[in-house]
């Protein structure tokens, strides 16, 4: 039976092009600066995000403990979405790890920060030794948990001033930063302008098997590359991971477009199941949240007989469920997707009438 695999976009497998690029990557050791497929990709990546500098990372998760390390002081403050994935997913380790307080703030139903909350964050009096100050403010674009809605130049217009205004620095986690350039038709240097450092992966849409991307000034990623050392991520021959990601750079962006047209395929069928409620809204990227509404059956009970028809689903939390599209998602797959949830939730509507 064909798996239809809809808990993530990290299932993406590398492409042949890819696991090509791997066997025949030119290779050094990346701890001396010598891997020369990794500088390749670390100054491609660079480029495309219009920033200076660039630092492979074994994962996003990395990325983003090692960026906030390099800019937070001990002591200061992270302000971050409170349903962000640094908020939520990532262990805490900037706290564990960094002495540095996440402090998690209210965004609203598309994932931005709110700007009151985010004043509320502010010390009262920034030069009274009792309050901790506040060093990065973070963005998710696309974020996640809001259902993948992507963050264009206007919307993240007010946060830029806030940070500029109260002297933060401004960090981007783009795990899918660029869904939300191919969703928007900008290009994914116009939603890194103002940031002082931005995070992408190449191990979701983009279908590289292992990898982020952090980018940011020279300064900064000599800083990441220090935390990244300690961290124990340096990895030796690493441009066997960096050959697949410049393949995903050059190869895997613009396809996006066919995942998102997918998510909007299967939340239309989704939405046209009696007892299934999709939040049309909020369908722009490659992401679909819905929930049985009404009598009948479970999240958890969908969730395991879905996977019995060999469709996988995935709980975010909150009563809601979650389904990703990616490279390995055709469209007749979308169509068997909505047919497997379709039956299960029309038998068990009648079983509970
Ligand atoms: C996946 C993800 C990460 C973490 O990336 P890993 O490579 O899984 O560690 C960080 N932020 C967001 C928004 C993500 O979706």
């Amino acid at each position: 039976m064909r798996i239809v695999e809809l808990r993530s976009d990290t299932f993406t497998l590398p492409t042949e092009a890819m696991l090509r690029a791997m066997a025949r990557a030119p290779l050094g050791d990346d701890v001396y600066g010598e891997d020369p497929t990794v500088r390749a990709l670390e100054e491609k990546a660079a480029g495309v995000l219009g920033m200076t500098a660039a630092c492979l990372m074994p994962s996003g998760t990395m990325a983003n403990l090692a960026t906030l390390m390099a800019h937070a002081p001990r002591g200061s403050r992270v302000l971050t979405g409170q349903d962000s994935d640094i908020q939520v997913y990532e262990a805490h380790g900037v706290s564990v790890c960094g002495g540095v307080a996440l402090e998690p703030v209210a965004t609203d139903d598309r994932g931005l920060l709110c700007g009151a909350a985010l004043e509320r964050a502010l010390p009262e009096d920034p030069d009274d030794p009792q309050f901790s100050l506040p060093a990065v403010v973070c963005v998710e674009n696309t974020a996640n948990r809001a259902g993948g809605v992507p963050l264009g130049p206007a919307d993240l217009a007010p946060v830029r001033a806030f940070a500029r205004r109260h002297d933060l620095v401004l960090h981007v986690d783009g795990a899918r930063i660029f869904n939300a350039a191919v969703a928007l038709r900008v290009g994914v240097a116009e939603l890194a302008a103002g940031a002082g450092s931005v995070q992408f992966c190449l191990s979701k849409g983009l279908s590289a098997p292992v990898g982020s991307v952090v980018t940011g000034s020279a300064e900064l990623i000599g800083r990441v590359r220090r935390v990244r050392k300690m961290l124990g991520g340096g990895m030796r021959q690493a441009g066997v991971i960096a050959a697949a990601g410049i393949v995903a750079l050059d190869t895997m962006v613009d396809r996006l477009e066919e995942d998102h047209e997918h998510a909007r395929l299967l939340a239309d069928g989704l939405a046209g199941i009696p007892g299934i409620e999709v939040d049309r809204v909020v369908v722009r990227t490659n992401m679909v949240r819905f929930r049985v509404a009404g009598p009948g059956i479970t999240h958890q009970g969908l969730i395991a007989l879905a996977a019995r028809d060999g469709v996988r689903l995935a709980e975010l939390g909150r009563g809601t469920l979650r389904a990703v599209t990616h490279r390995g998602v055709e469209a007749g797959d979308v169509a068997r997707a909505v047919s497997v949830v379709a039956a299960i939730v029309r038998a068990h509507r009648r079983a509970a009438s």
